[in-house]
């Protein structure tokens, strides 16, 4: 029999977001409405921080609050930033090819957060800003959410086919 094509729109996700244990301290971030995206949507699953080569688990990182160029750092005092740029760029080219003009990312973190970020003091704060990985897809014209905002997806994407 022929296989039906998947004409499914392509959507990128955070990969702890699907229950990878991809995070920093090897734990994953569940979200069930982001899970059940998979019913109408094609998901790519990537991981930033594990594309640009960091292993699992590593120290806590954060964005050093108005640092421009961005800069990251962990926990310990080491720059990290060559790695967030490494791993935004390579999962850039996985969206572009996998054609995904929309991704779900996990909120506040150094690689995918959107819109709030922490302040680099480790401590918790947040202050506005947007991962490594959120920024430059976001440059790139594809249009990011976080895990509460996938209710947005049909203004973003057009309503899910099944
Ligand atoms: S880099 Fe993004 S996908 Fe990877 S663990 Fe962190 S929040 Fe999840």
């Amino acid at each position: 029999m022929e296989k039906t094509p998947n004409t499914s729109p392509a959507i990128a996700v955070s990969a702890c977001l699907l229950g990878r244990p991809c995070r920093y301290d090897g734990s994953s971030k569940p979200s069930d409405a982001v899970m059940q995206l998979g019913r109408c949507y094609k998901l790519v699953p990537i991981c930033p921080e594990v594309t640009g080569g960091l292993p699992v688990p590593h120290p806590p990182c954060e964005i050093v609050a108005g640092s421009r160029p961005v800069r990251v750092m962990d926990a310990n005092g080491s720059d990290v930033t060559q790695a967030f740029h490494l791993g935004a760029s390579r999962c850039l080219e996985q969206l572009r090819d996998a054609d995904c003009r929309v991704a779900v990312l996990k909120s506040k973190s150094p690689s995918c957060g959107s819109g709030a970020v922490y302040d680099g003091s480790f401590t918790g704060a947040l202050v506005p800003g947007w991962g490594v990985a959120a920024q430059l897809f976001r440059d790139a014209g594809i249009t990011v959410l976080d895990e509460s905002q996938v209710h947005r997806l049909d203004v973003s994407l057009g309503p899910a086919r099944s």
